[in-house]
């Protein structure tokens, strides 16, 4: 977009007040960015304080073609909550009541603005806890958790966000408001919107409120961590456990490379035999998590790991688990630039995703370091490239091109948890056939006839620009 009309700044400055509009460069430079490192800077900013705001927004760019991007905390892996194509990011960074908790009911009503972690800390005081943990907890925004379907190391047992999300309040691009689910579990009297707005990435309404499904906070938590000679070990314990009795509760899994890059980050002591490491973790009351820990050691016997050490506190526990989540940070200080996918590949063919993988690596000669919830066979794996050589660069394409044929071919899907945003658009069509794209392309239509809301994300256009951080 060139401009925002001048008339449209003067409204929005009326509807939602001076203090939550944001016009200046300077200003709107913080809204330019996401963790892809891609720069798009929007025409201008609301800080939505209430649902009118949002409503107020909405009505006055969807009547004269302003894309609007509604926007939590920026930490999307996908471009999804920059404006791409210029217009008015709709931050919900205000909006973050936790507006209730009711025990009774176990469930949350919150703003979408609301810290995933802020979320976490209220709900331990009453012995609960929402499940969806992604890695960013303590920056990322419930509604963009919605929006994402995000997920962590606890989707084994408890699954995604969308499993824990009973009803939305959500406004639509012309400014009407629907709700959708409710207080309850059960309920079957229409279409499931919730579910379908859940993971929409910003593309279909703008959340306002979510009535949020609660668990009972475990008591205990017992780690331990099985180091494989072999990827292919690692695999076959992964597979072993998901397929007999009740699985961990977490199953992650670091490959050869993860485990050097902690070896001289000097954050874990490690044997040198080993070559894939597993993080196991039980949870559940104190008198049973011992033995859930004791029967994951029996169901590991027949692999052998090469060490199988047991956290001996909850202290120990957090510093294994603080090594894991410093991955991400860690490759930024190895690598210039990498590019971070999330396939998903059922869990028996998760070796032979790895395998793939490593072959990939070697025949583009582009290093490589995998990690990710083995557990749902979602596997990150992170291409490390340089941007200031054309060589490095140039490979992304061919290493995406094979890593996304691999992983359809194996079964899987390209994403599991990150969404597809502007970096994905090129490869939906490969997973979803052209019958299904163009019923989703229609439900988008629906509920947005003019395309405000989030345009050039998720749906893959002709000759689609493969957008890429420079
Ligand atoms: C270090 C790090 C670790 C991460 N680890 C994980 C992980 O383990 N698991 C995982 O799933 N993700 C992970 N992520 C990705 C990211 O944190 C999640 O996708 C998260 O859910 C995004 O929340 P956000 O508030 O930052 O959303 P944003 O980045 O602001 O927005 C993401 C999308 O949601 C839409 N959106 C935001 N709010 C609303 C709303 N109210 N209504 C409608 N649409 C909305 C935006 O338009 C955009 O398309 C990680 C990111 C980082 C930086």
């Amino acid at each position: 977009m060139a401009n925002p009309p001048v008339n449209l700044l003067a409204q929005l400055a009326q509807s939602v007040g001076t203090e939550n509009l944001l016009t200046d460069p300077t200003e709107l430079e913080a809204y330019a960015w996401d963790n892809t490192g891609i720069r798009a800077r929007p025409d201008a900013v609301v800080l939505a304080a209430c649902q009118d705001h949002v409503i107020a927004t909405l009505k006055a760019c969807s009547r004269v073609g302003v894309p609007v991007i509604a926007r939590g905390a920026g930490t999307g892996n996908v471009g999804g909550a920059l404006a791409a194509h210029g217009g008015v990011i709709l931050s919900t960074q205000r909006m973050n009541r936790i507006m209730e908790i009711s025990l009774d009911d176990r469930l949350a009503v919150v703003e979408p603005g609301v810290v995933n972690g802020d979320l976490q800390h209220a709900l331990a005081e009453k012995g609960l806890f929402w499940p969806p943990d992604p890695s960013s907890s303590q920056s990322c925004s419930i509604g963009g958790n919605i929006a994402m379907c995000a997920a962590g190391p606890n989707a084994i047992r408890y699954g995604v966000t969308r499993d824990w999300v009973l009803g939305l309040t959500a406004v639509l691009a012309d400014g009407s408001v629907i709700r959708t689910g409710g207080r309850v579990t059960k309920g079957v009297v229409g279409y499931d919107l919730t579910r379908l707005l859940v993971g929409s990435e910003g593309s279909l309404a703008v959340v306002t409120q979510a009535v949020l499904k609660l668990a009972p906070k475990p008591q205990a938590r017992r780690l331990l961590s099985a180091a494989f000679a072999s990827v292919a070990e690692a695999a076959q314990a992964t597979s072993m456990l998901m397929s007999q009795g009740t699985p961990p509760s977490a199953i992650e899994f670091l490959d050869p490379s993860a485990l050097d890059l902690l070896r001289r980050e000097e954050v874990v002591e490690l044997p040198d035999a080993a070559r894939a490491l597993l993080l196991l973790e039980v949870s559940g009351d104190h008198d049973d998590v011992e033995r859930q820990a004791d029967a994951v050691v029996a169901r590991l016997e027949p692999v052998q790991p090469v060490e199988l050490a047991r956290a001996n506190n909850n202290s120990e526990a957090k510093r294994i688990w603080a090594a894991r989540n410093a991955l991400s940070p860690a490759l930024k200080r190895l690598s210039p630039k990498r590019v971070n996918e999330d396939v998903v590949v059922p869990v028996s063919r998760l070796a032979a995703l790895i395998d793939g993988c490593e072959v990939i690596s070697a025949e583009l000669d582009l290093p490589m370091v995998n990690f990710g919830h083995a557990g749902n066979g979602n596997i990150h794996v992170n291409f490390l490239v340089d941007p200031s050589d054309d060589t490095s660069m140039e490979k992304i394409k061919p290493a995406l091109d094979q890593l996304f044929r691999l992983v359809l071919d194996l079964g899987g899907t390209l994403s599991g948890e990150h969404g597809v945003g502007t970096q994905k658009r090129p490869y939906v069509g490969w997973e979803l056939d052209e019958t299904t794209l163009d019923l989703q392309r229609r439900l988008k239509l629906l509920f947005d006839p003019t395309n405000t809301l989030n345009p050039g994300k998720i749906f893959p256009e002709q000759g689609a620009d493969f957008l890429r951080p420079g």
